[in-house]
């Protein structure tokens, strides 16, 4: 451990360093968010919720249509075996998201996730994540084969852990419910934000589209487009889902399996079998993602790996499928929060790489007004809605919603910090 960060960790459990300080708190106005994914639509409605006019601006004709626009996506927790800061995040964000998801009315398909323990160490794993216990009994249960398979209405050779309140959703109906009350400005491809009292969206042909008081960048991997949030190190993984037809062994099934990837129960006669995880070269992140030759093969396989029987005899190149681009961070926790002033930060904070005690610098200035929800990588849609919530607490100035070394760790700030303390 170096001088610097000894010092960082000695700063006293409640005091935020500064700079991860808190940005000047904001009474209701007009924000716009540009971004009509699942980080959009959550914001959308955590700002309505606190009064806040709202306006969603997306580059496509309507929302959901990039990587939040797959036919079906999976909610379940993440827990990890060790109470890390990922896994905290990701334990609060499951709370957070079923309560979200009976706000706005919305239910997911009866018996729930089963998360198979597939070989002995994920054995071990289940075992230390069941005895944590992240989450009450009535929200994770460890069962045996015979009562996995009962549950899935299909024989697993597995134990399990079930999550009662886990499923299958459909991600374009999801974004809707919560989009829901907010102006939507779509076919804007934002170009430029400008800054004078308030802020102004500038299109790709140079017109001014809006006027607010907030813009929230809830764009993906388009906000490293945009000159005040270019130095977010945000990298592309892309994902292809594949749809099959029931065959005779999986059409009973009744509940989600997840084994690294997961498979839905039938819906409107199509499994959901997911997803691919895969680098893609910076030429390819222009072009529109594809399913490619391989796609539905390599997720046939993964589930073959552990289940043989139950797609056995399908022939991958006469599926259908969708393949999108996530966005993700290398530290895997998203991006949240107000977006520093990078010059202000590399000049404030130069010194972070001699190790001066905490308390000796000045509170982070940041971009006035510019907020960032962006880095959901595989979970978004778990993960947004309290990723909103915070957002909205950064915006107005009220008690986050969970720890301050959460939200610290999603910080944005957090990667310019960390550059500085290596003297980059
Ligand atoms: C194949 C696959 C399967 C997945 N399965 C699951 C799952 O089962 N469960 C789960 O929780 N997560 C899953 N994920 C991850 C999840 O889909 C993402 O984390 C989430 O959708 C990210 O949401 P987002 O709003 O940040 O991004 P997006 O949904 O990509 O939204 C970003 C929006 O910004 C718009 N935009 C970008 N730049 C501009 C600009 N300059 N001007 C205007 N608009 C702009 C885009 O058009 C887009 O609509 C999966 C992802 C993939 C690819």
């Amino acid at each position: 451990m170096s001088q610097g960060e000894d010092l960082i960790k000695r700063a006293p459990p409640d005091q935020l360093q500064p700079w991860f300080a808190r940005a000047t708190a904001l009474p209701p106005g007009r924000a716009a968010i540009i971004g009509g994914g699942i980080a959009g639509a959550s914001t959308a409605h955590a700002l309505r919720r606190r009064g806040w006019q709202t306006t969603i601006i997306d580059r496509r004709k309507e929302l959901a249509q990039e990587a939040s626009g797959n036919p079906t996506g999976v909610l379940m927790p993440r827990l990890t075996a060790a109470p890390n800061l990922d896994g905290r995040f990701y334990a609060a964000a499951w709370r957070f998201v079923l309560r979200t998801l009976v706000d706005i009315g919305m239910q997911l398909d009866a018996g729930g996730v089963l998360q198979l323990a597939t070989d002995a160490a994920e054995a071990a794993r289940q075992n230390m994540v069941a005895a944590d216990a992240a989450l009450p009994p009535a929200m994770l249960r460890q069962m045996d084969a015979a009562a996995a398979s009962d549950i899935a209405g299909c024989a697993l050779p597995f134990g399990a852990l079930h999550f009662p309140q886990g499923g299958a959703i459909d991600p374009r109906a999801y974004c809707a419910a919560l989009a829901q009350g907010s102006d939507v400005l779509f076919g804007v491809d934002v170009a430029r934000l400008r800054h004078d009292g308030r802020w102004q969206v500038i299109d790709a042909a140079g017109e001014v589209r809006t006027e607010v008081d907030i813009v929230v960048l809830a764009n993906a991997l388009g906000a490293a487009s945009l000159p005040q949030t270019a130095w977010l190190p945000l990298a592309a993984r892309r994902g292809a889902l594949t749809l099959a037809p029931p065959t005779p062994a999986s059409a009973a099934l009744r509940a989600v399996l997840a084994y690294g990837g997961y498979m839905t129960p039938a819906r409107g006669g199509v499994h959901s079998i997911g997803a691919t995880f895969d680098w893609i070269s910076a030429h390819e992140l222009n072009a529109p993602p594809v399913v490619r030759g391989d796609d539905h093969a390599r997720n046939l396989a993964d589930l073959a790996h552990v289940l043989p029987g139950l797609m056995a005899g399908v022939e991958p190149r006469a599926l259908a499928g969708r393949a999108a681009l996530r966005c993700t961070t290398a530290d895997h926790m998203p991006v949240v929060g107000p977006v520093p002033d990078e010059g202000a930060y590399r000049s404030d904070f130069a010194e972070l790489r001699h190790g001066h005690p905490w308390a000796r610098y000045p509170g982070a200035r940041y971009v006035p007004g510019l907020y960032v929800l962006t880095g959901l990588g595989a979970r978004g849609l778990v993960s947004a809605p309290l990723a909103a919530e915070i957002l909205a607490a950064h915006v107005t100035g009220e008690s986050w919603p969970v720890e301050n070394d959460l939200t610290t760790a999603l910080h944005p700030g957090r990667f310019l910090v960390r550059e500085l303390k290596r003297g980059i």
